[in-house]
């Protein structure tokens, strides 16, 4: 074995590079960072290849004398913090004094600098760690740095480098993190001779979020605000309808500092989690303002990731101040921007139950013993058509009933049996009844299971089914949980089911049973899920009104009235459960648009 040795400081030094520069953008963040230290006001970044072969930065800023342009570059040499206790009142992205040495240590470094105070400026050149010349030049106030042929000297790193496409989205990633939270502060970005951005200071966040994006998104950003005495929250949301399956904007600051934290990511999703198709994801850009002594920056070398000493508060002040937001601006998408305007559309009292009048298509030649397989989404198969026993006289009376005082109600017209158009404030309502059916049963049917016994509503004819092995099992083994989501089943022979009784909250709906069945035996496996949460009920929910959706059908005019006073008292009532829009406003201006055309 050999002796414990010290290891000389340039190796040091490339061992600390390893963790600090991993990729040219690395390079563009710590430098970008001294700059903004410096105090500078106008911030120019020039790259060529993605960084292979250049990337300098120049600013206006406080500038070193020359023996701290030669200091710089020794390991934990910085002016940021000088004792322990600064630690945690740390105010600048640096403080670790390590950024300039390891870049020094993996690439060709020219440093000019100077501060306005003194008459001339220096000019220091570094190699491998080792000061190659230091002398004294003419030069403005502030610092131009330049990183030449990046890890030239460590083959290894420079092959696991990305496609020039891959390293230079990370550098312009780097490059808006930076220039988002220091909006007043001028940034220019040149690549291979190109401008890419020019971002003239400005005084407020929104006008920089345009700058370096595009109009469109500033323009479906909700604003975001909450201030407690942990947590100060600014910044915007996208709109549900904006959200991206691609790269969306996703941005977290805490005091002017980028920083990833999975948690407080799923603090924001989570409050979408409704009315966002799965796979889509918001934009956001988030500022905390927290104390620095109730965090620490220094558990990471790259300092993006943060540790907060009330992360799980964060978590349910954020997510409370996002479903906020978005709950103030999502209820209908087209009054989002113009809060004074309600849709006047009668909204029925919260208590109001969803009751479309009964079917009357009963088939006597139904037979409940057919394979059911056969006959799924056809739309007018008896085999998964859903008979109920209220099909009798007397209520198919009560519904003419209802049909009469429902048609001296708000007029609009139904479209098909499919839509619901009815005139608004802002212009033309568009309602998709099927989406807001699958809205109101799933209000209903988590309200059922949040009863100990949901109502359960008996077939007049039991379904059976044939099951796989498994799922006939599983199923059998469930019944009291079966039981406790409002459906009634029992065997039937080998690996064969009959469903006597399905949810009261969905009994005026067809289901296709089969995917009702399939989902059930989904969920059921999960055996966490025995205690029945918010979440729990929110999945089932979903999943059961899924094989609502799987069917097809068209609405009467009393149904349409009834579904229109209903949708309104559901939470998140313009979205459908799975995220799509159940309704639509075509704004006047744009209808008086469309008639202009020939
Ligand atoms: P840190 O930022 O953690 O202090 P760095 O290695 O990034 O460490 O920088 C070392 C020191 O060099 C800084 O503390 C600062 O004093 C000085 N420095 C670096 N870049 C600049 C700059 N652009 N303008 C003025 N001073 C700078
Ligand atoms: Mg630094």
């Amino acid at each position: 074995m050999s002796m414990i040795q010290l290891l000389p400081g340039n190796i040091a030094n490339l061992i600390a590079a390893g963790e600090v520069v991993q990729r040219p953008s690395s390079v563009v963040k710590e430098l970008i960072e001294n700059s903004l230290d410096a105090g500078a006001t106008q911030i120019t970044l020039v790259v060529n290849d993605s960084g292979r072969t250049l990337i300098q930065v120049i600013d206006n800023g406080s500038g070193m004398t020359p023996e701290e342009a030669e200091l710089c570059f020794q390991r934990h040499a910085t002016s940021k913090i000088s004792k322990a206790e600064d630690l945690y009142n740390i105010r600048t992205y640096g403080f670790r004094g390590e950024a300039l040495a390891s870049v020094a240590a993996c690439a060709d470094v020219i440093l000019r600098t100077r501060k306005e105070e003194d008459d001339t400026g220096t000019e220091v050149h570094i190699a491998e760690s080792k000061v190659i010349s230091s002398v004294p030049v003419n030069a403005h106030p502030g610092t131009n740095i330049a990183v030449r042929n990046l890890f030239y000297n460590i083959p290894a790193r420079r092959k696991f480098l990305k496609s020039d496409n891959v390293e230079y989205r990370q550098i312009v990633s780097e490059f808006t993190r930076a220039a988002i939270p220091n909006y007043n502060v001028g940034f220019k970005f040149i690549h291979n001779s190109k401008e890419v951005f020019l971002l003239s200071p400005v005084n407020n966040v929104k006008i920089r979020i345009s700058q370096i994006g595009n109009k469109e998104i500033s323009k479906d950003l909700v604003d975001l605000q909450t201030d407690t005495t942990l947590v100060k929250i600014t910044g915007y949301v996208g709109t549900p309808q904006n959200a991206r399956k691609n790269q969306p904007n996703q941005y977290l600051f805490v005091n002017g500092r980028y920083f990833r934290s999975p948690l407080l990511h799923k603090a924001v999703l989570n409050a979408y989690s409704r009315v966002i198709t799965e796979g889509y994801q918001p934009a956001y850009f988030i500022f905390l303002k927290i104390d620095p002594c109730n965090m620490d920056v220094n558990i990471h070398p790259t300092k993006t990731e943060i540790k907060f000493e009330n992360d799980s508060i964060i978590f349910e002040i954020l997510n409370a101040a996002v479903k906020e937001a978005i709950g103030g601006n999502s209820f209908v998408p087209s009054i989002d921007f113009d809060r004074e305007g309600v849709p006047e559309i009668p909204v029925a009292p919260k208590d109001f139950k969803y009751v479309s009048p009964p079917k009357i298509n009963f088939n006597p030649l139904f037979n409940p013993f057919k394979d059911l397989d056969n006959g799924t989404d056809d739309g007018g198969s008896p085999s998964n058509y859903y008979l109920q026993k209220n099909f009798e006289g007397g209520r198919a009376e009560s519904s003419l009933l209802f049909m009469e005082s429902a048609a001296e109600d708000t007029p609009f017209l139904l479209l098909r049996g499919k839509y619901i158009l009815t005139s608004v404030k802002s212009g033309l309502m568009i309602i998709d009844i099927k989406r807001a059916v699958e809205r109101i049963l799933y209000t209903d049917y988590i309200e059922a299971l949040s009863e100990s016994k949901p109502a359960i509503q008996e077939n007049l004819f039991p379904q059976t089914l044939d099951m796989d092995h498994g799922s006939f099992t599983l199923l059998m083994n469930e019944k009291p949980r079966l039981l406790r989501m409002g459906f009634d089943i029992r065997p039937f022979g080998d690996d064969c089911i009959v469903i006597y009784g399905l949810p009261a909250a969905l009994k005026n709906e067809k289901l296709d049973i089969k995917e009702c069945m399939d989902s059930l035996v989904m969920d059921l496996q999960e055996p966490e899920n025995k205690d029945f949460d918010k979440e729990y009920k929110e999945k089932i929910a979903l999943s059961i009104v899924k094989s609502v959706r799987y069917s097809s059908r068209e609405y009467t005019k009393a149904e349409a009235q009834t579904i229109l006073g209903r949708l309104f008292s559901c939470p998140d009532c313009a979205f459908s459960p799975f995220g799509l829009p159940c309704m639509k406003i075509i704004a006047m201006e744009d209808i008086a648009a469309l008639l202009q055309k020939n």
